[in-house]
């Protein structure tokens, strides 16, 4: 009998990586909001046809790529942000794993359009089935423009897995809330079908928070915040009074990343103790900033799961801050400052 292993073309082992980065529209979302941040920019455009399925697109001022860079950016494991284990200990940026773009690019059309500041002429590149299938000089602002075009048009069980159009819009929603809301000193726009669906200044987190959540935020919130040598911890939580039966607007963002922690959850509901229904959830936006080195965040592909090195006393912190806020509540209900 002859051997009978081989390795799996370029092609369908990107397509095959791609399931594990973008399993809809809202994952390409995700990957390039964060990718227009990491660049800099300060304007981040967001533009949807039908849902995402037919065009997801990203238009940032950030610092651009070179003609070579736009090419390689779409290559696996091709990354500007990491170079060393150390520093992938020590990330800064939301990007690491120079994943997103090789599989956007093995699953759907992509046209990349980009200008560096010190290049007179921009590059613009059409990318399918992972190959570039055409690159030519062009004029562009500095910034990048990228567009994925018929997500999954080559994976057909795929595109037929996509759900409803409203389905896949309210995850667009939500992954443009979380960075929006991560980043509120950037400004954020999001067109669906050519219509205006968000126009966020710039401005401080308390606007940007009641702008993505609502107006009944407004007179609702409680400031947060406590400056420790291992945590900062800032943002707002509901007052007891907008605690609600069903998990209401939920969000943590560590060192700007949002995540997800069923433990950090425990330690903000247990905060508020006796003040809240012990069936009900409370609302909270905060921000926890620590060194990088106290987190691992490469525990999942999408970076939603993270893992401290101490959660004994992230718990405790966490707990300590909320508490304080709450606290400093009851003594005056109607202080509040703003981030
Ligand atoms: P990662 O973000 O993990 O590095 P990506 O596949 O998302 O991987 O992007 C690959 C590389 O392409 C990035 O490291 C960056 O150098 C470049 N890149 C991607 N998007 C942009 C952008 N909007 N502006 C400038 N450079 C970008
Ligand atoms: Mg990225």
């Amino acid at each position: 009998m002859s051997d009978i292993i081989q390795l799996l073309p370029d092609h369908l082992a990107n397509q095959i990586a791609a399931g594990e980065v973008i399993q809809r529209p809202a994952s390409a979302v995700k990957e390039l909001l964060e990718n227009a941040v990491d660049a800099g920019a300060t304007s981040v455009q967001l533009i949807i046809e039908d849902a995402g399925k037919a065009l997801v697109q990203v238009i940032d001022n950030g610092k651009g790529m070179s003609a070579t860079d736009a090419r390689m950016a779409f290559e696996r494991h091709a990354t500007s942000k990491i170079k060393s284990i150390e520093d992938l200990f020590n990330i800064r940026t939301m990007g690491f794993r120079g994943e997103a773009l090789a599989s956007i690019a093995a699953v759907a059309q992509v046209e990349l359009k980009t200008r560096r500041a010190e290049d007179e002429l921009g590059t613009r590149i059409f990318i399918e089935n992972s190959k570039v299938t055409d690159q030519e000089p062009v004029n562009h602002p500095v910034g990048t423009s990228i567009a994925m075009k018929n997500v999954f048009f080559n994976v057909p069980a795929r595109r037929n897995f996509l759900k409803s159009n409203s389905t896949e819009l309210r995850n667009i929603i939500d992954e443009f809330t979380r960075v929006a809301m991560a980043f509120p000193n950037v400004q954020f726009t999001m067109h669906s079908n050519g219509q205006q669906v968000f126009f966020l200044e710039k401005g401080s987190a308390k606007q940007r928070i009641v702008q993505l959540l609502g107006n009944q935020y407004n007179a609702k919130l409680v400031a947060i915040n406590d400056d420790t040598d291992y945590m900062v911890i800032r943002g707002f939580i509901g007052k007891p009074d907008t605690a609600r039966k069903t998990r209401g607007d939920q969000y943590f963002f560590v060192n700007n990343r949002f995540i997800k922690s069923a433990y950090l959850n425990h330690a903000v509901t247990n905060a508020y103790d006796n003040l809240i229904a012990k069936d009900s959830y409370p609302s909270y936006v905060l921000y926890i900033d620590l060194d990088p080195t106290e987190v691992d965040i490469n525990v999942h592909p999408t970076k939603q799961e993270i893992k401290f090195t101490d959660e004994k006393i992230a718990y405790a912190f966490v707990q300590a801050a909320i508490k304080h806020g709450l606290a400093q509540f009851s003594l005056s209900p109607s202080l509040d400052f703003s981030l």
